[in-house]
């Protein structure tokens, strides 16, 4: 069988924090390359997709210690994931996928997908709105409460939240739950200093 391979920024495990799968130990698989550019941006290292190292798919599930696995990014959809994502499966690991929205998601259907809108919505792709089980969304100022109904209308869970872990933003994202209802999201990782 012919396998593909990935340009990877990093494998690390650590605890997923954000979202329906929060508290759930995981091994995070960072690919390389993001063409999305978004000003706020803390993972820049992962943009020049000539960088990384590129690594067969039965290599990166070697790396693999976790029962669940977040593939982010960068973009995780600007290479060909689909592959990696079946073999995963094939070893009883559910798979969750965090995403821009700004590229079609392409993988088998038991792959969770996490959309965390950028770029203030500007490149959303209707397949990929359609596609997500979950939305991610940061809240920074008052006008992104109204822009949360884009997301209702799709009907999956959303997780608000806050901007740069303000306190503006934190009562944002409770005024949006209340109104959307939705739920609070709060990167407990960063405040326990973990990657
Ligand atoms: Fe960074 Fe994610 Fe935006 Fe890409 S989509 S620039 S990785 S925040």
């Amino acid at each position: 069988m012919l396998c593909n391979s990935l340009k990877i920024n990093e494998i690390f495990d650590s605890i997923q924090f954000e979202g329906g799968f929060c508290g759930t130990p995981a091994t995070f698989i960072r690919l390389q390359g993001c063409s999305v550019g978004c000003s706020f941006c803390d993972t820049k290292k992962t943009w020049n997709s000539q960088d990384g190292n590129l690594f067969a798919v039965q290599e990166i599930c070697r790396q693999v210690n976790c029962n669940h696995v977040v593939i982010t990014g960068g973009e995780p959809f600007e290479q060909d994931i689909f592959e990696l994502c079946e073999l995963l499966l094939s070893f009883g690991k559910t798979v969750q996928i965090e995403t821009s929205g700004t590229v079609e998601c392409d993988v088998p259907d038991d792959v969770f997908v996490t959309l965390s809108p950028k770029h203030k919505y500007k490149k959303l792709i209707p397949q990929a709105l359609e596609r997500a089980n979950e939305f991610k969304i940061v809240l920074g100022k008052e006008q992104d409460v109204n822009d949360v109904d884009v997301f209702k209308r799709h009907g999956s869970a959303l997780w608000f939240q806050p901007m740069s872990r303000t306190k503006k933003g934190l009562d944002l994202c409770i005024k949006a739950a209340k109104i959307h209802d939705g739920r609070i999201s709060i990167q407990t990782h960063t405040y326990l200093g973990l990657d």
